[in-house]
This record gives structure tokens, C-alpha cells and sequence, in this order.
């Protein structure tokens, strides 16, 4: 059975996967190297171990430390094709609020953004827009594209349901209060979407980025009220645009 290693890396949990190979999802917000590194030393992994580093998307809290950890693992930098140049270039966008606390919020982060420097990093491997197995890296299990959050978001789905998601899902203060919906995302019809197409394939655990686990049960409920609601609305207005 796969491993599952959490490692915090200020705002950013990262997770190291451990099987037959190393794979560690997300490389955290800028200057986390030594706290990358401790991390690893806690689950006896040494640095050069690390096979693949896996973005899930390239927001800076997520590819922050991602040179500083490429450099001291030597592994290869993944991240879906659609973000690459936000990775080498250092510049990644800030995503769109979707909630009144997400625009207010984000809005707040617009302003100390200018502060934060994303050091770029040099991308070993573009991830094209469909499954790809893991195998390769020794982890039994997928990287699937789950765009919505940002446009080249990915998740990573264990053979055993285990799906690291990135901020597809949220379960953190000041974020959210209860496991859900990200409160920040290029286009939510979009995560609802790949929510969909988590469950459908098996999903069991959620492991978001900012927060800890939680039952894809939460996503399935999610899931069914948004879709009753949309029914009230479709009725709503067949009885409003009635004869
Ligand atoms: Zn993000
Ligand atoms: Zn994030």
C-alpha cells in the first residue's frame, strides 16, 4: 500500500507518496526547501530518493519551492502543459474569487502579492491534457486532468482511492469552515465537473492542499444538492415563463 507523508510547507501541504518509487505532490510556497527537507528526514526518505515532483497546478503557493526542492532531490518537474510558462517564468496568475469571502479574500491577497517573489523553475515534463499512468515514477495510480480551479489542474488518483486534488477541493480556515468547493476558481462549472469525474472513477479520500483529508461522500452530497437546486430552478422557470 502506498505511503502517504504530509509535509507542510506554509500555507501548502505538499504530500510525499512512497511505493516502490517517491513521488511528492506540490512544492509549496517560495523558501520552503529546509522545511521540505525536514519533512523527508522525518520519514527516513533521503532527498535523492524523490523521483517525481508533481504539481497539481502552478498557483505560487503550489510551485513556490519548486526549483529549490528540484534542486536538492534532482527529480523531474512535472506540470500539466497548460501552466509551464507560469512555472519557468515565475509569474503565475491569481484566480478569480467564486464566493462573496473568495473575491474579499482575494482581493486582500491582490494587495501583498507584488511583496511575494515566485522564484521560476526550469520544467522537466509537460503533462498532456489526458491520463497518464504512474508507474513509471513506481506509484500505483494516475495523474488525471481535473481543470476548473485553473485551467491546467490536475489530480492525482491512487490506485486504492486515495486522490491528492489540489485546490479542487478546500477544507481550511480562513479558506472554508467544512470540506467543499474552492472559494477561488477560473470556472466552477468546470470543478464541478471533474468533482464528477472523481467520483466516477473511484475516488474514496480527498486530500486537498489546503486542509486536511475528507470523505468523498462530502463531494457526492455536494454534488446531488447542486443538481436538485438546478431542478427547482428549471421548474422555477417553466412555471414563471408558463401560459
Ligand atoms: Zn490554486
Ligand atoms: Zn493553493
Amino acid at each position: 500500500m502506498t505511503e502517504i507523508r504530509p509535509i507542510q510547507l506554509g500555507f501548502d501541504t505538499c504530500y510525499v507518496l512512497r511505493d516502490a518509487g517517491i513521488v511528492v505532490v506540490d512544492a509549496g510556497q517560495p523558501n520552503k526547501g529546509r522545511a521540505f527537507l525536514r519533512g523527508l528526514s522525518r520519514a527516513a526518505i533521503t532527498p535523492e530518493e524523490v523521483g517525481l515532483i508533481l504539481l497539481t497546478h502552478a498557483h505560487w503557493d503550489h510551485m513556490g519551492s519548486a526549483a529549490e526542492i528540484k534542486k536538492l532531490t534532482g527529480a523531474t518537474l512535472a506540470v500539466h502543459e497548460k501552466e509551464v510558462d507560469w512555472v519557468e517564468h515565475g509569474n503565475p496568475p491569481l484566480p478569480p474569487g467564486v464566493t462573496t469571502w473568495g473575491r474579499i479574500f482575494m482581493a486582500a491577497h491582490r494587495l501583498v502579492m507584488p511583496l511575494i517573489d515566485v522564484p521560476p523553475a526550469e520544467v522537466d515534463r509537460a503533462l498532456p491534457d489526458e491520463t497518464s499512468a504512474l508507474q513509471e515514477f513506481g506509484i500505483p495510480g494516475r495523474v488525471i486532468p481535473t481543470p476548473g480551479h485553473s485551467p491546467g489542474s490536475i489530480s492525482v488518483l491512487l490506485d486504492t482511492g486515495e486522490v491528492f486534488v489540489g485546490d479542487l477541493a478546500m477544507n481550511r480556515f480562513p479558506l472554508t469552515l467544512t470540506p467543499g468547493l474552492p472559494i477561488f476558481a477560473d470556472d466552477l462549472h468546470r470543478v464541478v465537473e471533474s468533482w464528477r469525474r472523481l467520483v466516477e472513477l473511484g475516488a474514496q479520500t480527498v486530500f486537498p492542499a489546503h486542509g486536511k483529508p475528507f470523505s468523498i461522500d462530502v463531494i457526492r452530497q455536494c454534488l446531488i444538492q447542486r443538481s436538485e437546486k438546478a431542478h427547482e430552478k428549471d421548474i422555477q422557470n417553466s412555471v414563471d415563463s408558463g401560459p
